[in-house]
């Protein structure tokens, strides 16, 4: 029994730490006051989130400008906080925005609602939507805070000329899928020209329209 009691102390750490264990919590405080204060000077020094953080989504396109997204839906039916509002529209010759038969004319994400779980990513079958690192998401009023397909479209990089505009001449929309279009061709900018830029599509943050204002009942509240 006697011995029982004194291996019960040894587990315990005896009167020593029996004395110490009212004021014990404090030692976390205690350290921490002797470590050096991190401040973050947010937001003129933006820190670098992790490579895989899921931030603001992006409507990519295909090297030669034209849209990936083809209207499917798919990302707002498997989005969870019913967040994304899409609709679709047939592409014609006098104005294409996407290979294929359909794209989206009214792209919305409510990010009052997103909870940024990438469901909807993962749900995309083009790679139309992905999601950036850009984590500034804030403003001023709820309307400001949904994301309009102007707002989510990726820019134009080099060897792209904005949508809409024809295929590359001779592909068709498995080739786009396959790789096989690399830039914008000759045909497609000699066709822009002649058309001129429309205001429908810009790069990302110019402040034009893509689909126009939506109607008020198709916003994704
Ligand atoms: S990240 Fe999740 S919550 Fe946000 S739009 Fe995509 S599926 Fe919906
Ligand atoms: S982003 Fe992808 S899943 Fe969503 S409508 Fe466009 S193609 Fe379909």
């Amino acid at each position: 029994m006697a011995d029982r009691q004194d291996a019960e102390k040894d587990v315990n750490g005896g009167w020593l730490s029996e004395l110490f264990a009212p004021v014990a919590g404090f030692g976390v405080t205690f350290r921490e006051m002797f470590r050096r204060t991190v401040t973050e000077q947010y937001p003129e020094q933006k820190v670098p989130p992790q490579p895989r953080f899921h931030g603001r989504h992006q409507l990519n396109r295909h090297p030669d400008g034209l849209e990936k997204c083809i209207g499917c839906e798919l990302c707002a039916w498997a989005c969870p906080a019913d967040a994304i509002y899409v609709e679709a529209a047939d592409n014609t010759e006098e104005e294409r925005y996407s290979p294929g038969e359909r794209y989206g004319r009214v792209y919305q994400i409510n990010y009052l609602r997103c909870i940024f779980c990438g469901l909807c990513i993962e749900a995309c079958p083009t790679r139309a939507l992905t999601m950036t690192n850009d984590y500034d998401l804030t403003g001023t009023s709820r309307a400001g805070l949904i994301h309009e397909k102007q707002d989510l479209l990726g820019p134009l990089l080099e060897g792209m000329v904005p949508a809409p505009h024809p295929m590359v001449p001779g592909t068709t929309e498995r080739d786009y899928y396959r790789g096989t279009v690399v830039q914008a061709v000759s045909e497609q900018r000699a066709w822009v020209e002649a058309h001129g830029e429309r205001a429908g599509d810009v790069p990302a943050g110019s402040g034009g329209t893509s689909a126009g204002p939506a109607p008020e009942g198709e916003v994704a509240q």
